[in-house]
């Protein structure tokens, strides 16, 4: 499964943010594998779109999607050149599959800082510069390689000597290869090279209690957003102290915590979601007397595929799919009604499944 991993500055909430994902985690979870690595977290995504169907199709059990968060504690200035564990946190980064960087926005005499004051501009560039210098490394051999073999006559690797350049001027001026725009060939060639500087990013910006009720931005989320932009990145504005508190509680004390703060949402559900698209996935529901699930795929996988994740079988023996949008499923009162207007699809092998899709898969046994 697609995991995205927790990173920042030593005492910018890395830790507070991913207990309460943690705690978040193991208040709804009953999993059979729910004892993994204590640097794993696993969450349900929230989404508005179960209970609705529930209400309309009175299941047994709810079952959410769930997304998971790895923590990567202690990535430090001089990580790429192995100062603390850098080397080791490092090849925790090559392993996710996208990046929620932690950016500290709260200001508190008594958390120390590490580089003296808040600066989030200063601190992303540091961590992503050790990204850079991690990249920078790893291309080096390649581009030697493919350079001699350039000059000795193989014009095929012409393209990726191209790519390897570019990257390492890009890398020369501290740029993340994320920061870059690529033709297709390249995306192509960019797929047979691990690049940390070119996962994907969302940035948590932590905030303090205060500010996360306050209805102006304080600057230090003002100079996240700047640079989020730059590169099409998304900005999450949560308060990882209130976060692990309201974690803690039960649902209904959650709602009305949440409203006595003004708010109708917690910043970590929406982080959550925020993670869940980053890593690229998206949901397909089946809904039935039994259950009601939220289903995880990838964006852009087809009908045979989404029915693999129910079961092999399905997807061995796949014939067609039923497939009604989540919005006509609601707005004609279920799949009786839907089909009565015709809105029930039946879709073949190639189909593209779309998010909120609710379905029903035909298969051979
Ligand atoms: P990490 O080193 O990035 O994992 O940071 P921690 O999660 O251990 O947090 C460092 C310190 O900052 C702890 O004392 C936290 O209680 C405090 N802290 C974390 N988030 C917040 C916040 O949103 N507001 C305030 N005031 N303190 C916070």
């Amino acid at each position: 499964t697609l995991h995205a991993g927790i990173v920042g500055l030593p005492n910018v909430g890395k830790s507070t943010l991913f207990n309460a994902i943690t705690q978040a985690g193991a208040e709804a979870a009953n999993y059979p594998f729910c004892t993994i690595d204590p640097n794993v977290g696993i969450v349900q995504v929230p989404d508005h779109r179960l209970g609705i169907l529930a209400d309309m199709v009175h299941p047994d059990r709810i079952v959410p999607a769930t997304v998971e968060f790895v923590d990567i504690a202690g990535l430090v200035k001089g990580a790429s050149k192995g100062e603390g564990l850098g080397n080791k946190f490092l090849s925790h980064i090559r392993e996710v599959d996208a990046i929620v960087h932690v950016v500290r926005c709260f200001e508190d005499s008594n958390v120390v800082h590490v580089e003296g004051n808040i600066d989030p501009k200063r601190d992303i560039e540091t961590i992503e510069l050790e990204l850079v210098l991690a990249d920078m490394e790893s291309i080096e051999k390649r581009s030697e390689r493919v350079t001699k073999l350039l000059k000795s006559g193989d014009k095929k690797v012409q393209a990726e000597v191209d790519l390897l350049n570019k990257l390492k001027e890009a890398f020369n001026e501290g740029k993340s290869a994320r920061r870059l725009i690529y033709t297709e060939e390249e995306e192509e060639l960019l797929k047979t090279i691990s690049l940390l500087s070119l996962k994907p990013v969302l940035y948590a910006a932590n905030v303090s209690e205060e500010e996360l009720t306050s209805n102006e931005e304080n600057k230090y989320v003002r100079q996240v957003r700047e640079l989020a932009a730059q590169e099409n990145s998304e900005v999450v504005v949560v308060c990882a102290k209130i976060e692990s508190e309201i974690a803690e509680l039960e649902d209904n004390e959650k709602q009305a915590f949440l409203e006595d703060l003004g708010l109708h949402e917690s910043g970590l559900d929406r982080l959550i979601r925020a993670a869940f698209h980053l890593l690229g996935l998206m949901t397909f529901f089946t809904a039935g007397p039994m259950e009601v699930k939220a289903w995880t795929i990838r964006q852009g996988t087809k009908a045979p595929q989404a029915a693999g994740t129910i079961h092999t079988d399905f997807e061995r023996g796949f014939i067609r799919a039923e497939v009604v949008s989540y919005t006509d499923f609601v707005e004609k009162g279920g799949l009786n009604g839907a089909r009565d207007k015709g809105l029930v699809r039946l879709e073949g092998k190639d189909y593209l499944m779309q998010d909120g899709d609710i379905v029903h898969f035909r298969f051979n046994v």
